[in-house]
Formats: structure tokens, sequence, C-alpha cells
């Protein structure tokens, strides 16, 4: 027996009171945290997603600004052919990519919207976690004009812990080289509907296209395509004309979605409590964000085969909370129509064999 097999040994016999019972029992725990433990690595080491032919959406983060023990910030996953992205890196997301079983080492890139707080919290996590589950080069991160600057920020911010793991570990585990996380600012012409393909490999083609965020500029949207199937992710926007354009005829429509009575409410009811610094935040939102209804038009008017709702604000709690939200969504748009919610997945098979779409709720954190 080791040393150390002595010292923990002696503390289970401390703390089970020396009786043979309680060790039995402890021995059956030990086994059964053993099989957890193994449990819970096989999944973490699954990759099967990566060759699953299709195209494959989970959402990590369907929150906002505003705090919500359910939902982490925006983060949407998008897998097909080999690649792995994800949209925006909310603060506490990343928790829910990792929970979601994602082969997190496989990250290829990540592509941000814009650079709100909200959308970019995790982006550390992003970089450190999959270079510590075995990412062996930079990961590229892509975005409008001003990324390139936010990217150096965090790896500058992040220096120090990537030098301490490297020390820690080795360089053979923790390749200095492979930490990074390299910036792609990716322009877009003028025009209000402008667009540009961000990359394309593997089948997988990936178009950036603007929205209107106004004060917020640059902000984009992304267009996905695989296999004869795609998904739109709106990003932050106003109802917008570009949105309808770029999402023509896609399979899935991911937009995000503020509830302007909602939010109208909880403004007037802190002005009237003495909070009017946050009445004004909440009634300054209205301006740059899509209604519920009004994002049942874009994807109406864009022939959308189904509409999910991310970034909800505020997130319906309870089913009163969802009737408001939805209040007249069906009205406008007849396709399906999901309230999205942290760990749900929906798996696209390639066109034209089937024409199938699975959906389940593989994991919940955040
Ligand atoms: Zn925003
Ligand atoms: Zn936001």
């Amino acid at each position: 027996m080791s040393a150390l097999g002595g010292i923990m040994r002696g503390r289970r016999v401390r703390v089970c009171g020396g009786s043979l019972l309680a060790l039995l029992a402890l021995a059956g725990c030990d086994r059964l945290m053993d099989r957890q433990i193994e449990h819970a690595l096989q999944a973490r080491a699954d990759r099967t997603i990566l060759q699953s032919p299709g195209l494959h959406v989970v959402l990590c983060g369907t929150g906002s600004p505003l705090p919500d023990k359910d939902r982490a910030g925006p983060c949407t996953a998008v897998i097909a052919g080999g690649e792995f992205v994800l949209v925006d890196v909310g603060p506490g997301a990343w928790e829910t990519v990792d929970l979601a079983g994602l082969p997190i080492g496989d990250l290829s890139a990540v592509l941000l919207t814009h650079f709100h707080s909200d959308h970019i919290g995790d982006l550390g996590e992003a970089m450190t976690q999959s270079w510590i589950a075995g990412r062996t080069r930079p990961l590229d991160v892509y975005g409008p004009i001003g990324t390139t600057r936010v990217v150096d920020g965090f790896d500058q911010a992040y220096a120090a812990d990537q030098h301490y793991r490297t020390v820690h570990h080795s360089e053979q585990y923790m390749p200095a080289a492979a930490a990074p996380a390299v910036g792609h600012d990716v322009a877009l012409g003028d025009a209000p509907e402008a667009d540009a393909v961000v990359f394309e490999r593997n089948g997988l083609r990936v178009t950036m296209f603007r929205v209107h965020h106004d004060p917020v500029v640059p902000a984009v949207g992304y267009r996905f395509d695989y296999g004869g199937r795609s998904v739109v992710v709106s990003g932050d926007t106003a109802k917008s004309a570009s949105v309808v354009t770029h999402a023509k005829g896609a399979d899935v429509l991911i937009h995000e979605a503020l509830q302007p009575e909602m939010m109208g409410r909880i403004a007037a009811v802190a002005d009237r409590v003495g909070q009017a610094r946050l009445g004004k935040m909440a009634r300054d939102t209205l301006g740059y964000h899509t209604s519920p209804v009004e994002a049942a038009e874009v994807a109406r008017d864009a022939g959308v085969g189904t509409l999910v709702f991310t970034h909800l604000v505020p997130g319906p709690r309870n089913i009163l909370m969802r009737r408001m939200f939805l209040a007249g969504v069906s009205d406008v748009f007849r396709g399906e129509v999901v309230v999205g919610e942290d760990g749900m997945r929906f798996d696209l098979t390639p066109a034209p064999v089937e024409h199938g779409m699975n959906r389940s709720a593989s994991a919940g954190a955040g």
C-alpha cells in the first residue's frame, strides 16, 4: 500500500467510524464513482458528431445580459463536415458547450456577431478549455472589422495563464504555439444587405451578412449551408430586411427576440420603485432588438421551415411568461416555432436523401 493509499484509507475509516459495513458501502460507492467518472470521460472524448452526416446545431446559450440561472449568454454551436464552430460565446456558455458533450478539443473556429460583452464574455474560456482538451493549432476567431483587436486583447489577458499551463504540463501536452486565438476581420461592402463568404471547407459554407443593431456598428449574422441544408443565426438586430434576404429558404432560422410589452412593463415598474436608471436602460433596448412577432414576420417572408427564438429578453420562466412572449406569433408564421433552451439540439439530415429533422434536449446548464 502506498503512503498516499494509507492516508486515504485512514481518512475513510475515520469518516465511516470504523465499521465494516461502512467500509463495504464505501467500496461500492468507489466503484459507482469510478463508473461515473469513466462514463463522463468517455462522453467527453466522443467525437462521433464530427463524422455524423448532416448539419447539427446545439443551442449553448439562449440568454441575454439579463441574469438568468437557466440561460447562459448567447452561443450557438454548428457542426458539419468535421467542422465545429461557435457563433458567439456569451458569459457562462462554455460550461454548456462542455456539458453538451461536444468535442471541445476539435473546436475549429469562433464567429463573433458583434462585441457587446454578453456575446464575447466566455471567449477566454473557449480559447483555454479547447486547448486543454487537445486543440493543436491556434483558434481562428472570425468577425466583423474590430475582431482582431478584441482577440488580441483576450490573448494578452490570457498570456500568463497559457505560460503557467505549458510550464506545468509540458510543451508536449500544452504546446505554447497552439494556445492563442487569431482574429480575422471580415470586411463587408457598404450596402445594407452586404455579405461575404467567411470560409468554405469540407462542404460547409459560412456566410456573414450585415444586420442592424445601431448604434452598435458593425453587427452581423451568419448563414451556414451544408449538404443542401441551411441554418441562419441572426445575431443581435432590429427587424432587418437583410435577415430576410439571407435566410431565404433556410431550414432553421435562429433569431433573437425581445418582447417589447414585457420590457415596457419592467421599465415602468423600475421607474415607479425609484430605479429610473434601470428603467432607461430597459427602454433603450427596445430600439435595437426584434420583437417575437417581427421575427415571425422575418421567418414568414424568408420562407424558413423552423423559427427558433434565442437571446430571449426577458427569458420566459413559466407558462404565463411564455404565452406573453409568444403572443401573436402564430398569427404571422405558420411554420414550427421553438422557444430555444440551453442544450437544445437540432439534427438536419442531408438533402435530398431525407428531409427529416430531429430535435432533442441533450444537455442543460448555464
Ligand atoms: Zn448586442
Ligand atoms: Zn446581445
